[in-house]
């Protein structure tokens, strides 16, 4: 039994009062103190880890302004506030041992456009794709760009002054923010804009803010001149030089709070400035034969008067070959014959005037083509793109590309500390010599990418910070680095902002200057309450800057025995790049994150929280033996059991255990296994999620549907021999009724009348035995396959299995129903691990018998046949069988050919089909969509592959009624608005659940795309 672990963290005294009075005062957003939303918002993407007290998730301004004004009362002068949007930064800004205030959960609403100026007005917590999301049908976008567009919002792009690929011609945030509103310390609300000289002059007498920035700006104008470096990137911090424009006639407030790092205001609302959006985009990936090559060539390629260049090496383009996202643009970056590509430059080039775009293009691959015939600087070959859909996926890779330099194999893992340093392009080349010398000098492995348009380059060397001494190499390379961009005129923070690395300030704005912020900071924080130890701190505050040598997680992750990590290896690796926080509602990641906008619930909060407990599991005693979960000590004794029975009514009565708070977090998890694939380090929540089930019910009793949803694979079977006896009760509104109260499910759906197996009599191989196929010829073998079966289409979706068999009859081959035997996933869901282990053995062992007769195994199921190649993976290990299960579309796939020649397409079918596809099957089978619209090519059909999210159903978490609101909104989210879009009777999915969500509140019947074909076959 796994111990209590009913100590965490207190929270102080002052804070705990300052939440009741907040409560009392009228706050309407979220206050939250609970130690897994502390822990969940305790990292960022860095390296740092730092509980706050409590968070906030204020809806409004007034909400702020509320927080701000409490915190005025005397009492409550130490507390200290952090604003957090996207908590996406790589450099610790987000985080503070004080309170957070998040301004993502509510603050997100897009309030006014005005396209005759050019113009949005959004709350800070606006995601950026969010935002052009929105302006795409007005032809409009927010131009700056950054990695995390998914998920960063607009106050974290502003304070960070974010920007990215395009930024030569598109600029920073900065240069397009009109405006903010923005919530002061001390309660007063600032709104800044642009203002002349005359109308500056009137607030520099009412407004102290303005009175100091403009005084100060003014009088060191030379200094700021001189000080500022001629880059594309400013340094960011506060920028003085840009508060006034060049000729001095106007002056904006706004580029103060710009790149302020939340040090300076709560930026609740801002104007930004949107441009149209370029008619033509045109793409060229030019490949080389080093990465030394790509970086040489850069500057050739700027004077093509491109819109942007941005190369990535060989490792990075490794990583992304491992991963999902190489499926979608892997015809468009194709490796070249006798050569290995070790480097690309994506170079882009867009406008208004097609001739003019296309002309500059074909001028580029002109020159390309003479360099290639000459073999000079190292070009092997390029490829173009000129579809947008071509276009974006190149940037998803690109973007996703600082994900994947986290994702490597081992202990020491790529870590952000000197990832986006800045110097003059020119030097960009000699730079990366010095840079990759200084690494290599420590014997270090890293990858690389950058903007080498702006001279930005992305490096993250691979360190193991659970080694002391690897965290001591990290802050001496910071050292060195920093004097390595200094030496070529550069910035250590070209991109990700300065947050725990703001005591090299100094170094960058020398001590005049530092001053100078010092004293914009206070005229705006005077007690340096806003996110204190980043950027500086106020005049009269003399504690030191948070440094890159703070605690880390690290600090905390080596506290976890190897051993423990090793089971629950996927929460020690999330590195909190936070893309599992995506915003998009047709993309299958993480929808109880979305749905619940709460990050406690999200891949990361899971990974978070699952890494605490083991740290406090391992302090408490527990040996790594002990949390492995296929043996957990037995407590079937009486006395075992009476424990638990206590635990359970303790635990009802509120008495606190931490594992609560882990367990809170997993029941909202659907299962749906999106993180294992989009998650760009491949966190697999579901498997640690069944692990930490299978041990928190060594201690707590289970309900009553666990047993049920888990057993369900013995029952089922049994009941479908007289489905109409169950299917009589079920129908009753009593058995609804009593479901509902006692078991906590809704919805049970019916079973199939007629069964399966009646439909088949008559199918002449359908029932055939297993002897029979043992005397087969090969010859003969060759027409057959085998259909295993799944619990859920078999027994509630029997026409789907009985279809496909048709299918197959009509086709030309001889079908056979293998017997039912049961998959496990179920137990794997509810967390009976070991359970799962035998059910998964059993099985494996017999269709790897049968497997030895080398005939196609194909099952309907995404969801069960997947769990063979995955769940039975990692818990069976060595023990697997040698087997394999094909999916319907695979085995179709295979056989095409075949089809074909038997299969006279007589007429091409002019109606389109639609498949909106099933989580699992497009995540984990990223070519499945394609390979699915390729089958109904050869059909003489055509399918168009619908985006949407998780359908809500999730196997059986949408039939638990605690799931059942949850599962209806995710539903409503993309499926209904899909389904009201495209005509019913063409829709089709690959997913039971899917099938039975649609079904329960649309009351509509999709079909299976076999049950398409079938259809297409019969009416030819
Ligand atoms: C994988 C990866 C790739 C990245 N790529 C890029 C890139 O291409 N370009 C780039 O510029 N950055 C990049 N970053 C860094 C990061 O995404 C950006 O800094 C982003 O702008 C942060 O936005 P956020 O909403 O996550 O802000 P957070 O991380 O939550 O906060 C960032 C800072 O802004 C402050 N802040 C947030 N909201 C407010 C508000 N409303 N009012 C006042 N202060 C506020 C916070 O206090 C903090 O100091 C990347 C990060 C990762 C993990
Ligand atoms: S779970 Fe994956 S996507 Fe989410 S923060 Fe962790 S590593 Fe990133
Ligand atoms: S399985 Fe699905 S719901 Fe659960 S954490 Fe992963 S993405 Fe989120």
């Amino acid at each position: 039994m796994i111990p209590k672990l009913s100590i965490s963290p207190q929270i102080n005294e002052v804070t705990l009062n300052y939440l009741k009075i907040l409560k009392e005062s009228g706050f309407t957003g979220d206050i939250d103190s609970s130690y897994a939303s502390r822990l969940t918002m305790a990292t960022d993407n860095s390296i740092y880890q730092l509980l706050p007290q409590a968070i906030l998730f204020p809806r409004s301004t007034d909400d702020v302004r509320l927080i701000t004004l409490v915190a005025q009362k005397h009492e409550f002068q130490t507390i200290k506030f952090t604003p957090r949007g996207g908590g996406t930064g790589t450099n610790g800004q987000s985080l503070n041992d004080g309170i957070i205030v998040d301004m993502s959960r509510h603050m997100n609403k897009i309030l006014e456009i005005n396209l005759t100026e050019g113009w949005v007005k959004v709350e800070a917590g606006v995601v950026k794709d969010q935002l052009n999301q929105y302006l795409k049908p007005h032809d409009y976008f927010f131009a700056p760009e950054l990695s995390t567009s998914n998920r960063a919002t607009i106050g974290g792009m502003i304070n960070t002054d974010a920007s990215g690929q395009g930024s030569m011609v598109y600029g920073k945030t900065s240069n397009h923010v009109l405006g903010v509103k923005a919530v002061l310390i001390n309660g007063d609300i600032l709104e800044t804009g642009k203002k002349t000289e005359q109308e500056v002059q009137q607030l520099v007498i009412s407004s102290p803010i303005y009175h100091t920035v403009y005084d100060y700006c003014k009088e060191h104008r030379q200094l700021i001149l001189d000080k500022f470096p001629k880059l594309n990137r400013f340094l960011t911090g506060y920028d003085l030089k840009h508060v006034f424009n060049d000729n001095l006639t106007e002056f904006d407030l706004t580029r103060i709070i710009t790149g302020s790092e939340g040090s300076l205001a709560f930026v609740t609302e801002a104007k930004l400035n949107i441009i149209s959006l370029p008619k033509y985009r045109l793409l060229i990936n030019i490949k080389y034969d080093s990465f030394q090559s790509a970086l040489n060539n850069a500057p050739f390629l700027v004077q093509a008067d491109a819109l942007s260049v941005e190369t990535v090496d060989s490792k990075v383009l490794g990583l992304a070959k491992e991963d999902i996202i190489w499926q979608s643009i892997k015809n468009l970056i194709t490796d070249v014959a006798g050569y290995d590509m070790q480097g690309i430059n994506i170079v882009e080039f867009a406008g208004d005037d097609y001739e003019l775009t296309k002309g500059k293009m074909d001028k580029l691959c002109h020159q390309l083509d003479n360099l290639m015939v000459n073999h000079t600087l190292g070009i092997i070959g390029y490829q173009t793109c000129v579809e947008l859909a071509e276009i974006e996926k190149i940037y998803a890779m690109r973007k996703k590309a600082v994900g994947l330099l986290g994702n490597a194999k081992g202990v020491r893992k790529p870590i952000p500390f000197v990832e986006d340093t800045c110097v003059p392009p020119q030097h960009l080349s000699a730079y990366i010599t010095e840079f990759r010398a200084l690494l290599d000098s420590h014997h270090l492995t890293y990858g690389m990418f950058g903007h080498v348009d702006s001279g930005v380059l992305h490096v993250r060397p691979a360190l193991d910070m659970c080694d002391p001494e690897q965290e001591k190499l990290m802050k001496q390379i910071s050292d060195q680095v920093v004097a390595l961009t200094a030496k070529y005129g550069g910035l250590l923070w070209g991109e990700h902002g300065k947050g725990f690395r703001s005591e090299y300030s100094t170094a960058f704005f020398g001590e005049d200057l530092y001053r100078g912020l010092r004293i914009i900071k206070t005229a705006f924080d005077p007690k340096n309450r806003l996110n204190p130890g980043k950027i500086c701190n106020s005049l009269n505050v003399e504690e030191p800057m948070l440094s890159v040598d703070s605690t880390t997680r690290g600090f905390y992750d080596r506290q976890i025995p190897v051993s423990i990590k090793t089971v629950f290896h996927g929460a020690s690796e999330c590195n909190g790049n936070g893309l599992c926080f995506n915003f998009d509602v047709n993309s299958p990641m993480c929808p109880s994150m979305k749905l619940s906008r709460n990050r406690v619930y999200s891949p990361k909060g899971r990974a978070a929280l699952v890494r605490e407990w083991l740290r406090l599991m391992s302090q408490s005693g527990m040996t790594s033996s002990e949390l492995n979960t296929l043996n957990p000590k037995k407590h079937s004794t009486l006395v075992g059991f009476v424990k638990k029975i206590y635990n359970s009514w303790q635990a009802k009565r509120g008495k606190y255990d931490f594992s609560h708070e882990v367990k809170q977090s997993m029941d909202h998890c659907l299962s749906c296994k999106a993180c294992a694939t989009q998650c760009p380090i491949k966190i697999d929540v579901p498997d640690f999620k069944a692990r930490f089930l299978q041990l928190y019910h060594t201690r707590y009793l289970r309900p009553v549907r666990d047993y049920l949803v888990g057993n369900i694979e013995s029952y089922l079977p049994l009941m479908a021999k007289v489905p109409r006896f169950f299917n009589f009760f079920m129908k009753m509104s009593i058995t609804e009724y009593l479901t509902n109260k006692i078991v906590g499910m809704t919805n049970l759906p019916l079973l199939s009348t007629p069964t399966l197996k009646k439909q088949l009599v008559g199918h002449s191989t359908a029932n055939i035995k297993l002897k029979q196929l043992q005397q087969l010829s090969n010859v003969e073998k060759a027409n057959y396959i085998l259909v295993v079966q799944d619990p859920f289409t078999s027994y509630y979706d029997a026409n789907v299995v009985f279809d496909f068999i048709c299918l197959a009859e009509k086709l030309g081959f001889k079908p056979v129903l293998l017997p039912f035997v049961p998959n496990g996933k179920p137990q794997h869901i509810k967390g009976f691990l070991k359970q799962f282990s035998k059910t998964a053995q059993t099985s494996s062992d017999v269709l790897a018998q049968i497997a030895q007769l080398g005939i196609p195994m194909v099952g309907v199921d995404p969801a069960l046949v997947l769990c063979y190649r995955d769940e039975y993976k990692l818990i069976l290990q060595e023990k697997l069988g040698n087997f394999q299960v094909l999916l319907s579309h695979e085995w179709l796939n295979n056989v095409a050919d075949k089809v074909v020649n038997t299969f006279q397409v007589k007429q091409t079918n002019v109606e389109k089909w639609y498949l909106l596809g099933h989580c699992s099957e497009s995540t984990q089978l990223p070519a499945s969509n394609q390979q699915w619209q390729q089958i109904f090519k050869q059909f003489g059909a055509e399918l168009h592959s619908i985006s949407v999210g998780c359908c809500g159903m999730a196997g059986t978490y949408g039939h638990e009624v605690k799931n059942l609101q949850a599962s209806k909104q995710l539903f409503q989210f993309s499926w209904q608005k899909a389904l009201a879009k495209y005509p019913n009777e063409r829709c089709l999915t690959t997913g039971y659940s899917c099938r039975s969500q649609v079904k329960r509140f649309d009351k509509l019947t999709l079909k299976h795309p076999v049950q398409a074909l079938l259809e297409l076959i019969s009416v030819s």
